[in-house]
């Protein structure tokens, strides 16, 4: 491997801030800041800049042990990410032209749908959004349920103080994980789209700005991971808002909110909890649930769980516990 590699893969993080499809581009953090600034002065009812400021530039903030180990793997998983993962799988790419050849193959010419251009890509974006939001809270969940797969994601969860850096604290493992999931959901929506549309649809299209994902990035996706209580409300029923995210890291709440986006995931698993009313929360693990792993199940219990509440939530009739 050459040096210039090494050294490109190791300076990779810091041009994140310059990239508007992650989530701490600056763009991103600096409407992450000011909406920090408004929840604060709701809750406190006055608006201290004074004060916020030096809790914004608190040294104990950045400067101690858990921030560190964010830190440190965030460099060492953007390396494995840029010299092996990307090496050996690839990139996105391959996966999306492999299901729209196979497409092609088995089922022949996709139907002529003659749909204007807005409308296809609107559709695009809007499958990728639902389908790509599924899969995160369904391998997040299974992290959690799973004992080999907790004992990867427990490191997430060690986390002591919430910066936006604690989002890349994460396993290897996991990272492997994160990485065959995202290249299987943008190849199957993008390679189908291609196989349906692809005569009005380019390749650079598909690769086009997830402009859902930018959007959920710049409406304070930054305060998940931070001390800073920011709830949506009503609209929790909905979307996951930051405070929920942090009840997810609390050491009290029993790691509810597994959805990153939409709420109706964990809706309809009975595992939402809303962040109607604001508390101070003790981040990291319980020195009992650090070997331990919320429940151990099967793939059979995990469906099961999923009809029981469905059905619940649609009124149907469902057996008393
Ligand atoms: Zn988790
Ligand atoms: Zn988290």
């Amino acid at each position: 491997m050459e040096d210039s590699t090494l050294i490109a893969a190791l300076l990779e993080p810091l041009t994140y801030p310059l990239d508007p499809s992650k989530r701490i581009f600056w763009g991103c953090c600096f409407s992450s800041l000011l909406l920090a600034s408004f929840a604060v002065a709701y809750r406190t009812g006055r608006l201290d800049i004074r004060g916020q400021a030096a809790a914004l530039f608190n040294p104990k903030y950045w400067f101690n042990s858990s921030t560190a180990t964010d830190i440190s793997l965030l460099i060492t998983n953007t390396s494995i990410r840029l010299l092996i993962l990307v090496p050996i799988i690839g990139s996105h790419l391959w996966f999306t032209l492999y299901v729209g050849r196979f497409w092609q193959s088995t089922l022949g010419d996709a139907p002529d749908l003659s749909m204007p251009f807005w409308l296809i890509a609107t559709s695009y974006t809007l499958c990728f959004f639902v389908i790509e939001d599924l899969s995160r809270f369904l391998l997040h969940r299974m992290m959690h349920r799973s004992r080999f797969l907790w004992h990867f994601h427990q490191v997430h969860h060690r986390a002591t103080v919430l910066t936006p850096l604690t989002l890349f604290r994460v396993h290897p493992a996991e990272q492997l994980l994160y990485f065959i999931r995202q290249t299987c959901v943008f190849g199957l929506v993008s390679g189908t789209f291609i196989w349906i549309f692809g005569r009005h649809l380019s390749t650079w299209d598909i690769l086009g700005v997830d402009a859902l994902g930018f959007l959920f990035n710049a409406a304070g996706a930054n305060l998940r991971h931070s001390h800073v209580w920011l709830s949506f409300g009503y609209l929790e029923k909905w979307l996951i808002s930051p405070a929920q995210h942090q009840l997810h890291h609390s050491k009290h709440h029993g790691h509810k909110n597994y959805g990153v986006i939409l709420a109706i995931w964990d809706r309809l698993s009975g595992t939402n909890i809303l962040a109607d009313k604001y508390c101070q929360l003790d981040f990291g693990l319980e020195e009992s649930s650090r070997s331990n792993y919320q429940r151990a199940t099967n793939f059979k219990e995990l469906i099961s769980n999923y009809r029981y509440n469905l059905k619940r939530k649609l009124n149907l009739s469902v057996p008393s516990e």
